[in-house]
Order: structure tokens, then C-alpha cells, then sequence
């Protein structure tokens, strides 16, 4: 998903971007699918000199820490990028100290044509959005934003009791150090020692 240089002129523009994910590298890693979009509003501020400021619009694929499932998270986000010119070849990313966390510059050498915009986007949902959610459960144990029923009695397993291995070692233990007299079913034998 690029802007093209050549289509920014001395009036303002409005670009309507679309990529597949699949064609984003860095935001594909985030878990983005399907298609992206981008409404970005181009305003030149002097001699080749812009003001790109752009809305996103996407879905991120994202693995429900509740239900383990998968969780579908439509994201919408912003930026502003400053571009700029500059004599050298190649793309320099410039960074203010005191530049906001949705600003961007960027300089273009006489051989780019086109502006990136996949490490812009990335970034911006990383910042946004929680990649690992843990929604709330409703008073059905179901999670709030699937509806799916969460694996509870697991959770409860690891919380509140020691590894099984332990366990088992623990229980062995404890056969010896209490001798059941003979005939007795183990029924009783839980009754003798709690009392
Ligand atoms: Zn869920």
C-alpha cells in the first residue's frame, strides 16, 4: 500500500488506498486479514512539500485468551505523515523529539516514487490495539465478545492446584505415613484421619 509521488500535485488530493493483508508484511505479523483500506487526504504545504493525513480500516484475526479461539478485531486507525524531498537516492525516515505518536516524516531521493504506507499502519495498530485480548465473561461463563463458552474448569486447575505430577508424588507419600488397619475400605480410612 503506497502513496505515488507523481500523483500529488499543487492542489489537494484525496487517495482511497485498498491492499490485501497478505500483500502488508509487517502488519500481517500483527494478524491482520482480508482486505485493508485507507482514506488518506494529501494537502501541499510548499514546494514539494505534503501533509498526508490518513485513516485505516482493517480486521486483525486475533487468538481469544478467553474461549482459545479465534476473535475477528476490526481496527481503525490514523496517522499524519510529512513528506518531503531530498537530493541523496533511497527513504529517510526522520524522527522529532517532539513529533506525536501518530506523526510521521519522511524524505524521498530523486529515485522513489512511491511512500509505503506498511510500516506506518503496523506500527499504529500495535500501538492501538491489544494483540493478545482476555475478554470479561458474562454470568454464563460465556465470553463477552464470542459468545463462546470459556474452558473455566482448566483455569480453575492451574490456579488453585499444584502440578499433577506433585500431586500423584504427594498422594504416594502420604500411603505409608498412614497405616490403615486391616479390613478397612479407604472410605473409612478418610473419615478416621480428618476427624
Ligand atoms: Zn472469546
Amino acid at each position: 500500500m503506497n502513496i505515488a509521488f507523481d500523483t500529488l500535485g499543487k492542489e489537494p488530493v484525496e487517495l482511497d488506498l485498498e491492499a490485501n493483508a497478505s500483500e502488508l508484511p509487517e502488519l500481517l505479523e500483527s494478524g491482520a486479514i482480508g482486505k485493508v483500506h485507507a482514506h488518506v487526504d494529501v494537502t501541499p504545504l510548499a514546494e514539494e512539500i505534503y501533509l498526508a493525513r490518513g485513516e485505516v480500516r482493517g480486521i486483525l484475526s486475533l487468538d481469544c485468551g478467553r474461549c482459545l479461539d479465534k476473535l475477528d478485531q476490526p481496527f481503525e486507525t490514523q496517522f499524519n505523515l510529512l513528506i518531503g524531498k531530498r537530493k541523496e537516492k533511497g527513504l529517510d525516515w526522520l524522527e522529532d523529539e517532539d513529533q506525536g505518536i501518530e506523526d510521521y516524516q519522511v524524505k524521498l531521493g530523486p529515485d522513489v516514487f512511491d511512500i509505503p504506507l506498511d510500516h506506518i499502519i503496523a506500527e499504529q495498530v500495535i500501538l492501538n490495539y491489544n494483540l493478545h485480548p482476555l475478554p470479561d465473561l458474562d454470568a454464563q461463563n460465556n465470553c463477552v465478545k464470542c459468545g463462546r463458552p470459556a474452558p473455566v474448569i482448566k483455569e480453575k486447575k492451574k490456579t488453585d492446584r499444584v502440578d499433577p505430577r506433585w500431586a500423584m508424588l504427594k498422594a504416594l507419600k502420604e500411603i505409608p505415613a498412614k497405616p490403615a488397619p486391616k479390613g478397612k475400605v479407604s472410605g473409612e480410612k478418610r473419615g478416621k484421619s480428618e476427624s
